[in-house]
Formats: C-alpha cells, sequence, structure tokens
C-alpha cells in the first residue's frame, strides 16, 4: 500500500475513533472487572450529553437494570455541566457469569463485559495479610545480611517469610496509571476493582465530590457483614494513612484523612492500632488536625473499647483477658521505626519514648481477634519501609523490613497453634534500589573509589545482630553499597544517617528541588548527584517493578506465578469462602 493511501486510512480511523469516543457514555464499574458475587458495587453510568432518565435503555444480559438488586437510584440531569449521570447504589450480583451490560442514550451508546465470580467454601478460619509498604527485594535482601549475616556466600539464617511455601509476583499498576500508589495499590488487595493513583474503595469518575465517587465493597466491609468473624487493622504509620484505611474506606482522595478516621470509627473493627490520633480528637485539643470538635476517642471508649496511648498500655489491654475490642493510638503522626526506636534515639523518639513495636501491637491484635470463635481477618502494615524508601534512606527501610519480619514471625506462631489460619506477605508495590557492592571506608581516594564491586567487595562488617534481629552499630567501616535509581537532586554521602531520616532536598527557588546542602557540610566529601526524577521532585518515587508475595497456611497454593494485584483479594475471600454458594 503506498504511504499516502496508509496515511488517509489512518485519519479516516483516527477520526472514527475521536467521533465514536465523543458519545460513548462511561460505566463504572469499567469494562473487564471481576465482581465478587453478592458483594455491593455503586453502578454508574455517565453520558456526554445532557438526556431525560427513561431515554437511558441499560440491559445487563438483556435484562433491563431495574430488575437488579439495589439500594437506591440517583439521576443527575447535568453533572458539571456535561451530562446526565445515572447511579444505582449498592447494587448486588450473586449469580456466578460473564455480563454484557449495554448502555443505550440517544447518540451515545456503551458496552462493558463483567465476571462475577464465586469462592466456594471457606478452607480457613483467620486470614493475616502482612503489607511491607514499598519493599523491594533489595530490602530484603539488605534486611537479611543485617539481621542474620552471611558468610562466604551462605546467609546464617533467613527472614521469617523467606520459607513460605508458596510465592508469587505482583503487577501492581492501576486503572489510571502503570505507577501505582499506597491507595489503588491496597484498594486492588481490598476489592479486587482497579482503581486510579490517591483513590480507595471507588471508581474515579467525573464526580466532583470526593466521597460521591462509585463504591466497590472493601473485604473490611465484607467481613462485617456476611461473616461473623472480627476485623483488625495495624499500622505503624497514621491508621488513617491510604493502606490501613483501604480496608474500609471510599474515597478519590487520600488525604480526605479526617473522613478516614470517621470511617475507621464507623467500620466497627475489633481492633485498630498505629499512629495518627491528631485525626481522633477534637479541634483546639494538642496536635489535633480535626476541623470539627468530635472526639473518637471518647467515643471508642463509650463503645466498649480498651483505649491505649502507650506501648505499656497496649501490652497490659492485649493480655487482659476482658478485652475484646482495642483501640490504640500511639503518635500524632507516622509512628518512629525500629532503627531510631531501638538503636539511634531520633526523629520523634525523645518526645515519643513508649511507642509499641510491629510486633507488639501484632501480638495485642491476634490476643483480642482470636478470642471470637468464628475467625478474624487481620491486616498489618509496615508503613515506614516505604516512608524510608521514599527518602532514599535505605538502612531505616532496612530496620523496618526486619521488623516486619518479626512480627510475622509472631503470627508464624499462633498459626503453630491456629493451623486454619492464612498469612499472606507482600508489598502493596515497590521502589527502586539495589545493592550493588560494599563501601570500605579503607579503600583509598574519594568516595566512589571507596565503593567495592564484585571481588573488591567482599562482606560488610556490621555486627553480628542482637535477640530482636538488629544489629545494634549500623555506621561500620564496610557498609551496603545501596542506591537507589530513581531520585531527586542529593547528595550521595554512602553513610548512614545517624542524625535522622535522611533529607535528600529542599525547596529552591519556584518549584525546584535542590540537594539539601547540610550533608555537604556534615560530609565534605558527599558526591553531588543530579537528580533524574522532574525537578519538582524532592523524594525518590514508587516503582512499577512487580511485588514479590509470600504465603503459608490453608489457601496460600492459590498463590503463584505472575498475578495482577486484584487477584490477591481473589485468594482472600476465596480462602474465607466470601461467596460459597453462588447461584449458577
Ligand atoms: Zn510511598
Amino acid at each position: 500500500m503506498r504511504m499516502s493511501r496508509i496515511l488517509s486510512l489512518l485519519t479516516a480511523i483516527i477520526g472514527c475513533m475521536t467521533t465514536l469516543d465523543g458519545i460513548a457514555a462511561t460505566i463504572y464499574p469499567i469494562d473487564q472487572a471481576s465482581i465478587l458475587a453478592g458483594s455491593k458495587f455503586d453502578l454508574r453510568i455517565e453520558l456526554d450529553n445532557v438526556v431525560e432518565q427513561k431515554s437511558i435503555k441499560a440491559m445487563l444480559n438483556g435484562r433491563p437494570i431495574d430488575q437488579l438488586k439495589f439500594s437506591g437510584t440517583q439521576f443527575i440531569p447535568s453533572e458539571a455541566g456535561k451530562g446526565s449521570t445515572l447511579i444505582l447504589r449498592d447494587v448486588v450480583i450473586d449469580q456466578v457469569a460473564r455480563y454484557q451490560l449495554k448502555v443505550n442514550a440517544g447518540a451515545e451508546q456503551a458496552e462493558v463485559s463483567w465476571d462475577v465470580y464465586g469462592t466456594g467454601p471457606a478452607k480457613v478460619k483467620n486470614v493475616i495479610l502482612f503489607i511491607g509498604d514499598g519493599m523491594t527485594i533489595a530490602n530484603r535482601t539488605a534486611a537479611r545480611v543485617l539481621s542474620k549475616g552471611i558468610v562466604q556466600g551462605k546467609y546464617q539464617s533467613a527472614l521469617s517469610f523467606d520459607d513460605m511455601p508458596h510465592m508469587a509476583l505482583i503487577g501492581t499498576s492501576g486503572s489510571d496509571s502503570l505507577i501505582t500508589d499506597s491507595a489503588n495499590s491496597m484498594s486492588a488487595y481490598m476489592t479486587g476493582h482497579k482503581t486510579g493513583v490517591n483513590a480507595m474503595g471507588v471508581y474515579v469518575s467525573r464526580a466532583q465530590n470526593t466521597l460521591e465517587h462509585p463504591k466497590v465493597e472493601t473485604v473490611g466491609e465484607l467481613i462485617k457483614r456476611k461473616t461473623n468473624k472480627s476485623l483488625g487493622i495495624v499500622s505503624d504509620a497514621e491508621v488513617e494513612d491510604a493502606t490501613p484505611a483501604a480496608v474500609v474506606a471510599h474515597t478519590r482522595r487520600r488525604t480526605d484523612k479526617q473522613y478516614i478516621a470517621d470511617q475507621l470509627f464507623a467500620s466497627n473493627a475489633e481492633v485498630i492500632l498505629g499512629g495518627g490520633s491528631a485525626y481522633f480528637v477534637p479541634q483546639g485539643s494538642p496536635n489535633s488536625k480535626r476541623k470539627d470538635n468530635r472526639n473518637l476517642v471518647e467515643q471508642f471508649q463509650t463503645k466498649g473499647y480498651a483505649v491505649v496511648a502507650t506501648r505499656d498500655e497496649l501490652v497490659a489491654a492485649g493480655k487482659n483477658p476482658s478485652t475484646k475490642k482495642l483501640f490504640g493510638s500511639f503518635h500524632p503522626d507516622n509512628m518512629d521505626g525500629s532503627l531510631d526506636r531501638f538503636i539511634l534515639k531520633k526523629n520523634t523518639v525523645p518526645q515519643y519514648p513508649n511507642q509499641p513495636d510491629l510486633t507488639e501491637m501484632t501480638q495485642a491484635a491476634l490476643n483480642v481477634l482470636s478470642k471470637n470463635p468464628n475467625g478474624f481477618f487481620l491486616m498489618v502494615e509496615a508503613a515506614l519501609i516505604d516512608k524510608f524508601n521514599h527518602p532514599l534512606d535505605w538502612e531505616r527501610a532496612a530496620y523496618d523490613t526486619i521488623m516486619l519480619s518479626n512480627a510475622v514471625q509472631v503470627a508464624k506462631d499462633f498459626a503453630k497453634t491456629h493451623p486454619d489460619t492464612l498469612i499472606i506477605v507482600t508489598p502493596d508495590h515497590t521502589h527502586s534500589g539495589s545493592i550493588s557492592g560494599v563501601v570500605d571506608d579503607s579503600r583509598p581516594g574519594p568516595l566512589r573509589e571507596k565503593v567495592g564491586v564484585y571481588a573488591n567487595a567482599g562482606y560488610p562488617n556490621y555486627p553480628t545482630a542482637n535477640n530482636a534481629g538488629y544489629p545494634e552499630k549500623v555506621d561500620v567501616s564496610r557498609r551496603l553499597a545501596y542506591f537507589y535509581s530513581a531520585y531527586p537532586d542529593h547528595f550521595e554521602t554512602m553513610h548512614p544517617k545517624m542524625d535522622g531520616t535522611f533529607v535528600p532536598a529542599i525547596k529552591g527557588e519556584g518549584d525546584v528541588y535542590i540537594a539539601n546542602p547540610i550533608y555537604q557540610q556534615l560530609q565534605h566529601d558527599a558526591i553531588h548527584v543530579d537528580g533524574n526524577l522532574p525537578a519538582r521532585a524532592d523524594v525518590g518515587v514508587h516503582s512499577a517493578d512487580d511485588a514479590v508475595l509470600t504465603a503459608t497456611g490453608p489457601g496460600s497454593e492459590r498463590f503463584k506465578g505472575f498475578m495482577d494485584n486484584t487477584e490477591v483479594f481473589k485468594g482472600i475471600v476465596n480462602a474465607l469462602g466470601l461467596a460459597p454458594t453462588p447461584l449458577k
């Protein structure tokens, strides 16, 4: 075919696509969505034109959608000046099948197909899901080197999740972007639906209010609505942060933290433990970030929760046989990591010296939740791995990966006496970063010449870890050469940051971030590194690299090969049998 003919054909095709695109309605849940039989979702039909409600013909497998089960409808004649919108709230489809939804409204039409699936009977009583937020393979390797030691190429022991029998690579991309954040990646684990960056428990529609986007039901809600099991949410971040929030909350914007705190309270989860007390106390009280006078701490107490604010109180409440419900908030913001709490005593440890460890929160949660003979779902997040990968602070990320390993060990010990427990350990997404050698201070020359690679790397000289698995000295003379590959302008020091978390870049002129000069003042041979991210980036970013999931216990055999993150939801609901007798 001649080039001019190809070009004119292409032009015609593109023109045609544009025209069709211009008059096609948009439907949520989106095309290719998988929907758990019996779970609730909002059906939203967005038209480009203003039409009358009665002119919208929507047929699901040939039957009008008003024959579906739903709690109510809403018709918006003209939404945001764009066109009409029809919403069906809390739709439930019980029958397992492939579905085709066809919408016609005047000149507009659209079609999506959904797969509604069942689970079969329950295979397990309890599910414990550990999220190592942003945890990479390099984080794991660094944690294993520091915590377990390596001699002549052999690790002296393993992380607690290294020996789990089932492993999968997880694809983490969202519906809108290759690169996910913790909101939409956790939302995929918790709902089985893909969504966009910053969103959880909703599809990203054209709704103007962040709380009005079409909802999909979460594992936390399914546990509460369809079972007699208990629910636990544990994180060392603010408990309103994206990962813990996505267990129960629905919002287009993860920064709706006051609303998320309200949702956590309304969820009736038996255990809620973490940081973020600022959103649980009324405005005007110390550290409060609320915009109203609601005192959720008091309301938890009124609802019968044991309320704790320190490690000592947590341990006591966890051991108390009468504790049936437990709310603990140990920090107004994110909690401190284990390198600071145990070794360096930096960041906010001096102000909050009595914060619990993730192991103690996990143990207290298991003590309380296991009192329910029907079982439980517990989510435990090691959030700070991500919080330290962002500012390129690999040592702090490694210490918190060791802490995650310790917390998983608590769960494995629980599973020894409760074998009907599925344990899943997975990142929600990854970061850049890998180990390229060993930095040896005794090597001559400028800083970069101290990086030994291949045979020159040898081994680092971190001291043998203490009983808790942590080396008590991190600024040793032979250290891992751990380099991130996506970064802002910064100074590479090749040393641990002993005075507090690394702050790689600070605001320069306008929106541009520049290397933080303090690190050159502290260490004169620090190397200036020109950023490879846009100049407005002040920290490193998430990666599309696969996440490594490991699992053990009944139902864990489902996790294998490469899996989409929505398949993790299916693994959880399948193990719990949340759609046990679907109609065919
Ligand atoms: Zn992150």
